[in-house]
């Protein structure tokens, strides 16, 4: 490609002295020469031409000098660099030529040689400056493409979430007998497609993994445990399917207590594809074990505590050409598929995670022996989780076995909330775009509750003014996905609604990202459940939020009344009752004190306040006034504040007897026996 050149100078005699010298080069259209006389005209042509990348230019010309051409040059977004000519005696201006930007300069008498070599210098720095660019915007364009990818898998992997959900929990209701009582064949074939929706799942989920952390997205959220406690309900839960298949399964400690910082869930997946895989790639009659251990290595600068979990299986074994490919993506040993079909991803993500832990993962294996991978990652401390989103000390729980592989399981435990759950009739509302998703969910639900199904947001706010306008109900269940007002809108709207905000709200979705989650709960929603969901949980989940929400119910319902220093807002519901008490306890004298005032008083209509309060507290809005006028009279009674007339007029009753009435309906006690 010809290189193009523009000559800015006034005196044209430079134009043939060029043109002489540089004949060879303009006849093989090596190089174009673009002639202008002035900064005016040379600006001119650079527009015309955006080929040009070198500019010679003198400096004392009319109309517009050099210096201000080469202002013009360094503003315009493109590669360009210029060399000035200019003759010995205007060294000033050649110096304030090169502070503006100019590359290099020859001065007038121009030597042709050394104006050659400084063009040609001139022009392999703008080629170098051309490939930089290049490979900028190559790399622009893969992370463009990067993300694209991961995208496209994290969407296409939400896509299969909600069918799935459709498949393994129906399935699992059937082999619960949620459905029935089921033959034995019955009972064999469901437990297959158990078994490859399971698969199923945990294909996606790997793929979801690798897709988080291609984007920069993995969380770590580490909490110290017991490396040892932690593997052995690893080992446990896989033990089952290392007896089906005929494999021993050991498991060895070399030291007890090895407390150590990681995230329990990238964890449980590290052990599971290893032991996985081993399961996978020994015979029966094999034998596995499972190792854990210290180690401080030696060779660093301050020597670290490190854990280290060895996986060693007596199997195939990996050809050692194999042996270095084996953690990259999708690769898998070429003839070893055999009988299992795999998709190469485990390893790969395996090690990533990890490396997250900042950690090691090798290999050492010999075909016909077996394979030994081993794990190594540091004890760690508070310190090292600077970057890190959650964090808690010494969790509660040693960690759930949650994500392995469904093939190497039997059924799962399955709760029977069926009988636990008290059919209280409550009546839940269910937001799901989905028809089959919406049945599902509303047929799980409608032996214990009342449920009213919903298309979407706008259908769900719809319901909650029209069906529920009396009473509110006792959980929304909402997907996040819907056309029309989706489930984050939906929950904003109903959470900045004083009106509904206390109703409690679960958000049901196939997104699993952390954003979405901690989304979602920024937005309010009480919890957020991903899909596929176990159907046991999320009655537990539902049955809990309505149990709380019963609570604080019956909390006020018996008298209680919450001092305001006791409230440290945990919940809008809290804060709010938490205001109206404020309201109320400022105004206790005052005998007139009715809803409007106080609805007044907290921006609210009348209706609305009723409303909440009941929903809130079961009480009536004047009932909650009076039994906080009953209980701060009896502080006051407590504290010999005044007499009993007194101190019912302080608290807002203007008869004292009907005063001591109220008061022995619900202490008991005439006021007079009470202190
Ligand atoms: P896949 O999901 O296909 O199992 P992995 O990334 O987990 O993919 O493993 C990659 C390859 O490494 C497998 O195809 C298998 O050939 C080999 N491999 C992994 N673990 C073992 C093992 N314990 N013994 C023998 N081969 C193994």
């Amino acid at each position: 490609m010809a290189v193009h050149i523009l000559v800015v100078d006034d005196e044209e005699d430079i134009w043939d002295l060029l043109k002489g010298k540089f004949r060879r080069r303009l006849r093989d259209e090596e190089w174009v020469l673009h002639m202008a006389s002035n900064g005016v005209e040379a600006l001119e042509i650079l527009d015309r031409e955006p080929a040009i990348t070198l500019v010679l230019t003198d400096i004392n010309m009319p109309e517009m000098d050099g210096l201000t051409l080469l202002d013009h040059i360094r503003a315009k977004d493109r590669l360009l660099q210029a060399i000035v000519v200019s003759a010995y005696g205007d060294m000033q201006n050649i110096r304030l030529a090169m502070n503006r930007g100019a590359f290099d300069f020859v001065v007038k008498p121009i030597n042709m040689a050394d104006l050659e070599v400084t063009m040609l210098k001139t022009l392999e720095h703008i080629a170098l400056l051309e490939e930089a660019r290049r490979n900028q915007e190559a790399l622009a364009l893969s992370r463009e493409m990067e993300r694209f990818r991961s995208q496209f898998f994290a969407n296409v992997s939400h896509e299969f979430r909600t069918p799935l959900t459709l498949i393994l929990g129906p399935v699992q209701d059937m082999l619960h007998g949620m459905a029935g009582e089921l033959s034995p064949v019955a009972k064999k074939r469901l437990a297959m497609v158990k078994e490859h929706a399971g698969r199923l799942k945990h294909l996606i989920d790997q793929l979801l993994d690798i897709a988080r952390l291609e984007a920069g997205h993995a969380t770590l959220n580490l909490c110290r445990q017991d490396v040892c406690a932690f593997i052995d309900k690893q080992y446990l839960a896989f033990q089952p399917a290392a007896e089906k298949a005929d494999i021993s399964l050991a498991i060895q400690h070399t030291a007890e207590n090895l407390s150590a910082w990681f995230d329990p869930g990238h964890f449980e997946k590290i052990i599971a594809n290893l032991v996985s895989n081993a399961l996978k790639w020994t015979p029966a009659g094999g034998r596995i074990r499972i190792l854990t251990g210290a180690k401080t290595q030696a060779d660093m600068i301050s020597p670290a505590k490190m854990i280290y979990v060895e996986v060693r299986d007596n199997g195939a074994g990996i050809p050692a050409d194999a042996l270095p490919h084996i953690f990259d993506r999708f690769y898998q040993v070429e003839g070893a598929a055999g009988t299992h079909i795999g998709t190469g991803i485990g390893l790969a993500l395996t090690k990533e995670l990890v490396e997250l832990h900042s950690g090691t993962i090798e290999v050492a294996s010999e075909p016909g022996f077996g394979s030994t991978f081993t794990v190594c990652f540091p004890v760690g401390n508070a310190d090292d989780v600077a970057d890190i989103q959650a964090v808690s000390e010494e969790a509660s729980s040693v960690g759930v076995v949650s994500d392995l592989p469904a093939m190497f399981f039997e059924d799962e435990d399955f709760e029977e909330t069926g009988e636990t759950a008290s059919l209280n009739g409550a009546r839940v509302l269910v937001v799901e775009d989905h028809p089959d998703m919406r049945a599902y969910i509303c047929d799980l639900l409608a032996p214990l509750y009342h449920v009213i199904p919903a298309e979407n947001g706008r259908e769900a706010l719809q319901l909650l003014k029209t069906e529920f306008d009396e009473a509110a109900p006792a959980l929304i269940i909402s997907d996040v996905m819907m056309p029309d007002m989706d489930g984050f809108q939906l929950c904003k709207t109903i959470k900045q609604n004083p009106k509904f905000q206390h109703i409690p709200l679960i958000l049901l979705t196939a997104r699993a990202e952390d954003e979405d989650r901690l989304e979602g709960l920024g937005l309010g929603a009480d919890d957020y459940i991903v899909k596929p969901f176990n159907a046991s949980e999320l009655l537990i989940r539902a049955e809990n939020l309505i149990a709380i929400r019963d609570m604080l119910k019956q909390k006020y319902a018996s008298g209680y009344v919450m001092q305001v220093s006791e409230v440290s807002i945990q919940s809008a519901d809290e804060a709010f009752l938490a205001s109206v008490q404020e309201v109320i306890e400022a105004q206790m004298g005052n005998p007139d004190l009715e809803v409007p005032q106080l609805a007044d008083a907290l921006a609210m209509s009348p209706r609305q306040l009723r409303r909440k309060i009941r929903a809130l507290t079961g009480l009536s809005t004047a009932g909650l006034v009076r039994s906080m006028r009953l209980q701060r009279a009896a502080q006051l009674l407590t504290q010999k504040a005044g007499s009993i007339s007194e101190i019912a007029y302080q608290v807002g009753f203007q008869q004292p007897k009907y005063f001591s009435r109220q008061f022995k309906q619900v202490y008991g006690v005439t006021p007079s026996e009470y202190c």
